[in-house]
């Protein structure tokens, strides 16, 4: 299948080739006829599976015929984050470079007046978070009644974050004549439902988990301390001693350890930056172009900040902490070896994340080998053990005699694997010069500052993977009908 198969135009299709792109993924050549069929799409897949494109190409092949009008624009895209829409504007730029359309971007923490003035002239495409989106609406700046496709995308992940309330009013105040485009990683009953009220007769397309990350993936698994102190040591070891090392995603459980890891690594004279949701917006783009552009080697995240982040040539993913939910795990390690890339995974394990670690491999059915020291050698005893760098795809159940075969006998193995150093910045002390840090973390009890205090914008999580900081009161999950303004009757 080629794209020239799919029924795109000339413009799309010379952008496509621009691209470097030489074949359709299985999302494209599934949904992209179905778009330009002007029918409504269910779409399960999830980011990596070029996703993006599958809704970007037709839409701009369709958005050929027509013109913007003021505060009313033809296309609206929904994201659940302010990356991920900043992400999809992006993909918009670089495939609609043979076209003249107007795009805005709606998210939180950035300023209403630019935003306004890009409505006031009239976009194409409108891309937004839901919350600011409705506060436009609710401001009388935005009409979305000229709205002729909707793209709803990470509808799973919209639900995760207490966004569904939004989405139905959205959908609500659009005709029912536009045509819907709506993705979703998962489909829990919240989300059927969803579909069901507001997709028309909907073509469903469904594509696995992209194979980029089980088959281009090294997994490795490092002993390490409870104590922080000593965790961290073993943090700065795993990224000195990482072999092709270019950069890294670090992850952490909780944003009060992303400032904490943050700061430490720093202070040792590594090139880093961070990203969490209690970042204001300016500094979360400027921690991602930093390390997107090379300035920084190290990117300290959080899951929800980093989740579904396309950021290509990203060589290692660290996790600092096991993830509490095994489906996380799956998300972090998909940030390395994209693109047809080989990556590596280092995770590292302290005992109290025995349990965690089990999860993760329940959920991807494959045991992780151990770089170096399992952390309890009884229990690792059925572990692939470490000299070999078994790829996560070759550890599958099938593929387990031949790597078994490979690896020397248990005695050998236990030693840590020789390791080639590399000249990553040594200890230093804590005034010593910084390299080119680059974001500085604001207190992680500090909140992201929100253009009105009415509605928390958008890092809402559900209490699952926000175990970090004490919650207080409903945390950042307070219901959207608690959000809306109220009149006091006068006493
Ligand atoms: P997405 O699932 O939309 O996040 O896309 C994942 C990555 O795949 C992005 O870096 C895209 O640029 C890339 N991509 C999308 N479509 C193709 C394609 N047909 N061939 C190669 N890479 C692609």
């Amino acid at each position: 299948m080629t794209f020239s198969e799919l029924g795109l135009s000339p413009k799309v299709l010379a952008a496509v080739e621009a691209s470097g792109y030489t074949e359709p993924t299985p999302i494209q050549a599934q949904s992209i006829p179905h778009v330009l069929a002007r029918r409504d799409v269910l779409g399960i897949a999830q980011t990596g599976t070029g996703k993006t494109a599958s809704f970007t190409l037709p839409m701009l092949t369709l958005l050929e015929s027509g013109r913007a009008r003021a505060r009313m624009p033809r296309t609206l895209i929904l994201e659940p984050t302010r990356e991920l829409a900043a992400q999809v504007e992006e993909s918009f730029a670089k495939y609609g470079q043979n076209h003249k359309l107007s795009m805005a971007l709606l998210i939180g923490g950035v300023s209403f007046g630019d935003q306004d003035a890009k409505l006031t002239r009239g976009v194409d495409v409108l891309i937004a978070t839901p919350g600011r989106l409705l506060d436009h609406h609710e401001r009388g700046r935005l009409l979305l009644n000229g709205i002729e496709i909707l793209v709803i995308d990470e509808a799973d992940r919209m639900l995760d974050m207490g966004f569904i309330p939004d989405i139905e009013r959205i959908c609500k105040l659009i005709p029912p004549s536009r045509q819907t485009l709506f993705f979703s990683a998962t489909m829990p009953p919240e989300i059927t439902r969803l579909t069901e009220q507001f997709l028309r007769n909907p073509e469903r397309v469904e594509v696995g988990r992209p194979a980029t990350a089980a088959v281009t993936v090294t997994q490795l698994l490092v002993a390490a301390s409870d104590d922080p102190s000593e965790k961290r040591d073993a943090l700065r070891r795993a990224v000195r001693d990482a072999d092709a090392f270019k950069n890294a995603i670090v992850f952490c459980n909780r944003k009060r350890d992303v400032a904490v890891v943050y700061k430490s690594l720093q202070r040792h004279g590594f090139k880093v930056a961070a990203l969490h949701g209690d970042l204001d917006q300016r500094a979360r783009m400027a921690a991602l172009d930093s390390f997107k552009t090379g300035e920084v080697d190290l990117l300290v995240a959080s899951d929800v900040a980093a989740r579904g982040l396309d950021i290509p040539a990203v060589s290692h993913v660290i996790n600092y902490d096991v993830p509490h939910h095994a489906e996380d795990y799956v998300h972090r390690i998909g940030r390395t070896g994209r693109a047809g890339l080989t990556g590596v995974a280092i995770t590292l394990v302290a005992p109290s994340d025995a349990k965690n670690l089990q999860a993760i491999e329940r959920l991807t059915d494959v045991p992780i080998a151990w770089q170096g020291e399992p952390l309890d050698p009884g229990a690792a005893a059925e572990r692939p053990r470490a000299a070999g760098r078994g790829r996560a795809g070759a550890r599958r159940r099938e593929a387990a005699p031949s790597e078994d075969r490979a690896a020397p006998p248990p005695r050998e193995a236990a030693k840590p694997a020789p390791r080639r150093r590399r000249a990553r910045p040594e200890a230093a002390p804590a005034d010593e010069p910084v390299m080119a840090a680059a974001v500085e973390p604001r207190k992680a009890a500090e909140p992201a500052p929100v253009a009105r205090t009415r509605r928390p914008e958008p890092e809402r999580r559900s209490q699952s993977t926000a175990s970090d900081d004490r919650v207080v009161g409903l945390g950042d999950h307070v219901p959207a009908f608690l959000l809306r303004p109220t009149r006091l009757a006068r006493a």
